[in-house]
């Protein structure tokens, strides 16, 4: 099915969006990379033109994010999902136990591969709200003694997403970031680990970031298969085999680019005014509805249900003809959800909601 209209927002929680400067660079630079004659995928990535741009590629990371020394940036593959095994094997073993966090279904899937390396500590579990909130800090029941405390910043399907950072007294704070990093400003310093999957705010999927703090390098006596061991690609700056090379190229430019818009902060202000906007059209209306307390909504994926649930297949149908792509929302939950990733712009949200407006009267 295509879409008639020449605009097209693309609202997809993942792979979702890519800023449009970033689209027209890789179109004009792809045939012919830096001169080369040949394209970026096609040179080896030994290469001084390519590790060049790696390097550009952490350097430009590293100042969007305020990244100090003492963390080690890693260009990785397998998802967010491979860091939910990594990381407990990496980090722990069997005779000690880590604490994790868990607001929604990709926290649940952390724990579930942590439960194969080492003990897990469920530190709180809003599942009784069906995953619309959390759980108080004062009520989390952490032990000191944990390797680590594991939370999700943002919890992607229900739109769930952390305001604070959690305070765990000296244990190496780890974040799930996937739909969350370069959407705000964060500081780097209250953590011991932080990973994303490329495929939200980054860039393209295949990629994964994971910004480690040194002092979590330990020589882990567990046996570790080289492909899953950080120390392999800290020694070898990512490189220990052939890295997602067009991948690690495209998040260079996003990096880029999200620094000449002037960083991060100015990102930030952007996203707040964008999901601001629908929010408090949805929270004015009786049409629609979104389920999240307030204090933690994602400011990255809005959810929202419809008064009549029939009349979903209908607003997904005109609001595609509409150019609106992908507001279906996740299988497991139902209903629509609005991904508003960086590069979505705020026009972008006006138009969602001035359908809604639309789509409403004619139903409602
Ligand atoms: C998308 C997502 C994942 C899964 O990412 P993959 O890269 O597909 O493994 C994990 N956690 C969160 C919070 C996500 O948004």
């Amino acid at each position: 099915m295509s879409i008639s209209s020449k605009l097209v927002h693309n609202f997809s929680a993942g792979p979702s969006a890519l800023p449009k400067k970033v689209i027209e660079i890789i179109k004009t630079d792809f045939p012919n990379w830096n001169k080369s004659g040949m394209s970026i995928i096609e040179v080896s990535h030994r290469s001084k033109e390519f590790v060049d741009v790696s390097l550009e590629a952490e350097r430009s990371l590293r100042k969007l994010l305020n990244i100090p020394d003492n963390y080690h940036v890693l260009f990785l593959q397998g998802g967010a999902s491979l860091q939910f095994s990594m990381i407990p094997m990496n980090l722990s073993n069997s005779d000690s136990s880590v604490d994790y966090a868990v607001t929604g279904s990709w926290g649940n899937k952390a724990v579930a591969e942590a439960k194969k390396f080492t003990n897990v500590n469920i530190v709180c579990d809003s599942s009784a709200s069906g995953y619309t909130s959390i759980i108080n800090e004062e009520e989390w029941i952490k032990d000191e003694k944990s390797d680590y405390v594991h939370i999700t910043s943002n919890e992607t399907i229900a739109g769930v997403e952390y305001h604070f950072d959690p305070e765990t007294n000296g244990v190496p704070l780890i974040t799930d970031a996937s739909s969350t990093l370069l959407s705000r400003s964060l500081d780097v310093n209250r953590y011991g680990l932080i990973y994303a999957g490329a495929q939200k705010n980054i860039g393209p999927a295949g990629l994964t970031i994971v910004i480690i703090e040194n002092s979590l390098i330990k020589n882990n006596k567990a046996k570790i298969p080289a492909m899953l061991d950080y120390r392999n690609y800290i020694e070898k700056q990512s490189m220990y085999n052939t890295p997602p090379v067009f991948s690690w190229y495209v998040a260079g430019l996003v990096f880029e680019y999200l620094i000449d818009l002037g960083g991060l902060e100015v990102v930030e202000k952007t996203n707040i005014k964008k999901s601001n906007l629908l929010y408090d059209f949805i929270d004015n209306s009786d049409f629609y509805s979104n389920p999240v307390e307030k204090s933690c909504r994602s400011r990255m994926n809005i959810p929202f249900l419809l008064k009549d649930k029939d009349l979903e297949n209908t607003f997904l149908i005109d609001s595609f003809k509409a150019g609106l792509a992908n507001l279906k929302g996740h299988r497991s939950v139902g209903g629509m959800r609005a991904s508003i990733y960086n590069a979505i712009e705020v026009e972008a949200v006006k138009d969602l909601i001035s359908f809604m407006k639309d789509f409403e009267q004619k139903y409602g």
